[in-house]
Parts: structure tokens; C-alpha cells; sequence
């Protein structure tokens, strides 16, 4: 019993020693686990995924190009990364032979950037405003990805995407906040920027349309299309016009809020080149400008809409000329198919204020809206803006200018063509100027006798030698640089 008794009384005082031991432990091991998770939550409050050198930027962006890939192109790639907390740059750059379509590539991307450093510049001013007391504060990191992408179709048509997405910080982490893609055809013998109608048949946007129509039936539910998705899948002019041609596919680009109710990102919708292949026209309808030949720019007032411009189209068209139409705004809606066969055939568009006012007798606001209304309704009417500006009566000055954000074109011949209404008299006022290379020549497109005149100055021009061109075309070659806004040309 006793020695029983004993051995009890040992086994109890081994229990309780191991009892407290174990009791150690356990605290220590809550101990340490508190630490850990403690440990855990500070790290994770101090982590961030945010890029904080150039090296760190450069693997960030590196796995963002690749990811925004547009299509698989042949040819080496460069990269260029440019971290300049907070803004950042990244494109990836493709080699292309031709050095005209590299410059105009190029050109793009810089508009890109300059667009993106702009914007962000203005929405960090507000922050660092409302943030001016907390000492802390820091702005946060900004990041524009550009990826472009060049295909050569066999017709000469090159197209040009350049697709940028953007990147902000937020929550320690960087969050693609906006992707867009802007395309661009080019043609390949000259680089010039040229248009859908130049390079597809008129019928391409009916097929495009049924078949992008189905397409977004099919694969969307009604909850993730917009409630007027259909306009913009129409046959209409404005549509289809942001596309690239790809070996075996043209792809179709929707901007954010047009057909899908998505934020912050596009859509796009692959169409088989099968499809299309009757409506790409062989070879694109370019002119070819000779810098070196002489050159004039035809100018037409006061249009749409009179049998005069149809006359004068005719003849543009039959000689293989351009001129340059600037339309009044309110007269737009009543002429939309002799603005779009101008597009057509290669002329240039030009905006002649809404109601042919004294634009110098106009407050600021009302010279705005003469010419944003303008532009508005001659995009809506072809689905391109007015590229150039002619003040009504040639009323200008630098103030007016300067509101007006495009250039204003005057002219040196003036045919006076409304005065004498006299098609011999008009053919005259051309024929009789020494030298006519570089000349912008005024008339209008709302008279016969000037219809007239034409059918007889086109072959007169092109028999001494001129080249026609459109105004911008004009300005290029003769100036060197592009038509700006802001500034007046006479
Ligand atoms: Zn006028």
C-alpha cells in the first residue's frame, strides 16, 4: 500500500510538473503566434506591389506589354521604359523598314504620351490641393503601357495600332484604370494618312455590320450591352471606321460607352478576312504628290448642297484633281453625300463657321460655337472632322484665331466668281496670275458659272505643269511643316 501510496504521490508530482510545463509552452506558442499574425498584419500594411525603381517599373511593365499584346507581328521588337515617378512610360516598338510610316508611328506614340502626362499633371494639381496640409502625402504612381502594332496588306494600305493602357496606384497595388486603341491607315508609298474609302469598296460596312451585329447578339447578354449598342454597329459612315487588317482577319475596335456598358475598356470583334476579301480594294486610291513640281490648292466656299457642287465633284473626280470644301454648318445636313464623295475622292474638308457671321463681332462664346457646331455636324455627315477653318468673309484676327483651335486658311487669288458670275471672266482671274505655285485660290461652290469655270481650270492647270492639292497638302510641302491651329495662312 504504502509503497503504492508513494509511488501515487510521485506520479502526481511528475503530473503536475508536466502539467506546468506544457501550461509554458503553450503560452509561448501563443505568444509567438500572436506575434506572427501581428507580425503579418504590419508586413502586409507596409507591403506594397508598387514599383519603386527603375528595375522594379521595368519588370512590371515588361508583364504588362506582354499581356496587352495587340496581334503577333513579324519583325524585331524594341522596348522603351521610362520611369519618372510618378509618371511612367512603357512601349513596345516594332522596327518597320519603311522610315515615313517609322516617323508617323512614332508621332503617334509621342501624342499618346503627351496626352497621358497632360491629363495626369491636371488630376495630381487637384490632389496635391486637397492634400496641401498632410504632410504625408504622396502622389500616387501613373503608368501609360503602349503597345502598337504594324501590318502591311498586299493593296499598300498599312495599318497602325497603337493601344495604351492606363495604370494608377491605389491600395498598394497598380490597377488598369482605362485601355483604349486608336488605329490608323497609311499608305505605304507615300505614309500619308489616308481613309476607309480609300482603301475598302462602299459595301464593306454592310457585311461588317450584319456580321458584327450577330456577333454581339451571340456573345453578350442584354444586361451587357448598351441600351443604344445598335447605332453603333449600323451600316452608317461614322461605324467601322477603327479597324486594322491583319494577315487573316480584320479586327473591328468599339470604343468604351458605344456598345458595351463596360468601364474603362474597349471592345473588339475579329472578322475573317474571307468575309471582306471582295470589298478590299486591289490597290489603294492614292495621289502621289511630287514636292517638287508645282502646286496650287483650289478652294470652295459657302457649300453643301447646290447642282454647282455636283458639277465640280464631277470634274475633280474625271481629272484625277483635290480641292478643299469649306462647308457653312447649317447648310450640312442638306448636302451629307456631296461632303462624303469630297471624302471619297480625296478632297479635303474644311469648316466655314455655322451661320456665315463677322466672326470678330462675336463674343468668344458665340465664336466657339460657330465652329464646334460646324465640326459636329460634318463629322456626323461622313464620320471625319474638318481638318482646316476659313473664316466667313475672311473675318479674322489672331484673338478669333486662337479661340477657334484650328488653322484658318485665307487665300491670294480671289476669282471673284460671286461679283461677276461670269465663267470666262473666272477662268481669266486664274489664267492671267504670273505664278500660281503655292497658291490658295478662292471660289464658290454655289454657282453654275464657277462649275463652268472649273471644267476649264482643272485641264489648264494640269496642261502647265500644277499639281492640285488640299490646303493641309498645300501647307506641307510648301510651309514644310503641318497646317497649326492657331494660326492664320494667307
Ligand atoms: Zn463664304
Amino acid at each position: 500500500m504504502d509503497s503504492d501510496v508513494r509511488i501515487g504521490a510521485g506520479r502526481r508530482h511528475r503530473r503536475r510538473k508536466k502539467k506546468a510545463k506544457s501550461r509554458k509552452i503553450l503560452i509561448v506558442v501563443l505568444i509567438l503566434a500572436a506575434l506572427i499574425t501581428a507580425g503579418i498584419g504590419i508586413w502586409s500594411f507596409l507591403k506594397t506591389n508598387v514599383y519603386q525603381n527603375d528595375e522594379e517599373f521595368q519588370t512590371y511593365a515588361e508583364a504588362q506589354l506582354k499581356e496587352n499584346q495587340i496581334f503577333k507581328v513579324k519583325g524585331t521588337e524594341k522596348t522603351s521604359y521610362e520611369y519618372d515617378s510618378p509618371i511612367s512610360y512603357a512601349v513596345d516598338y516594332q522596327v518597320i523598314s519603311n522610315s515615313s510610316i517609322q516617323a508617323y508611328r512614332d508621332e503617334k506614340i509621342k501624342e499618346a504620351k503627351d496626352n497621358f502626362r497632360r491629363e495626369k499633371t491636371k488630376e495630381e494639381k487637384v490632389r496635391a490641393k486637397k492634400n496641401k496640409d498632410n504632410k504625408r502625402y504622396k502622389p500616387p504612381e501613373e503608368a501609360i503601357i503602349i503597345n502598337t502594332a504594324v501590318y502591311t496588306a498586299e493593296n499598300g494600305a498599312v495599318s497602325l495600332a497603337v493601344k495604351c493602357s492606363e495604370n494608377s496606384e491605389a491600395d498598394k497595388d497598380m490597377h488598369t484604370v482605362s485601355s483604349y486603341i486608336n488605329t490608323y491607315l497609311i499608305s505605304e508609298k507615300t505614309g500619308n494618312e489616308i481613309i476607309p474609302a480609300q482603301v475598302m469598296e462602299k459595301d464593306y460596312r454592310d457585311k461588317c455590320s450584319e456580321y458584327v451585329t450577330d456577333y454581339f447578339e451571340n456573345h453578350y447578354s442584354e444586361d451587357e450591352l448598351s441600351d443604344n449598342w445598335k447605332d453603333f454597329v449600323s451600316p452608317d459612315k461614322t461605324n467601322f471606321n477603327k479597324f486594322i487588317i491583319e494577315e487573316s482577319d480584320f479586327i473591328f475596335y468599339f470604343d468604351e460607352g458605344t456598345v458595351l456598358k463596360t468601364k474603362g475598356k474597349y471592345a473588339e470583334v475579329r472578322v475573317s478576312r474571307s468575309l471582306l476579301e471582295d470589298s478590299i480594294r486591289s490597290s489603294i486610291i492614292e495621289r502621289y504628290i511630287d514636292p517638287n513640281k508645282p502646286m496650287v490648292a483650289l478652294t470652295f466656299d459657302d457649300g453643301p448642297g447646290a447642282d454647282s457642287e455636283t458639277k465640280i465633284l464631277n470634274c475633280l473626280e474625271k481629272h484625277g484633281a483635290v480641292a478643299t470644301f469649306f462647308y457653312v454648318g447649317n447648310r450640312v445636313s442638306s448636302g451629307e453625300d456631296k461632303i462624303c464623295r469630297a471624302l471619297e475622292i480625296g478632297c479635303e474638308l474644311g469648316n466655314h463657321t455655322w451661320s456665315h457671321p463677322l466672326l470678330t463681332t462675336l463674343k468668344s462664346k458665340k465664336v466657339k460655337k460657330e465652329i464646334n457646331d460646324t465640326n459636329e455636324a460634318i463629322k456626323k455627315a461622313c464620320g471625319q472632322y474638318p481638318t482646316v477653318m476659313r473664316p466667313s468673309y475672311g473675318d479674322i484676327n489672331d484673338k478669333v484665331c486662337k479661340l477657334i483651335d484650328m488653322p484658318a486658311i485665307m487665300w491670294d487669288v480671289d476669282t471673284l466668281d460671286w461679283k461677276t458670275r461670269n465663267a470666262k471672266k473666272i477662268f481669266k482671274s486664274v489664267k492671267s496670275v504670273k505664278h500660281l505655285d503655292g497658291s490658295i485660290i478662292l471660289m464658290h461652290s454655289i454657282h453654275d458659272e464657277t462649275a463652268e469655270a472649273v471644267e476649264k481650270i482643272i485641264p489648264w492647270l494640269q496642261k502647265k505643269g500644277y499639281q492640285t492639292v488640299t490646303v493641309s497638302e498645300l501647307i506641307k510641302y510648301k510651309q514644310g511643316s503641318e497646317a497649326e491651329k492657331g494660326i492664320i495662312y494667307y
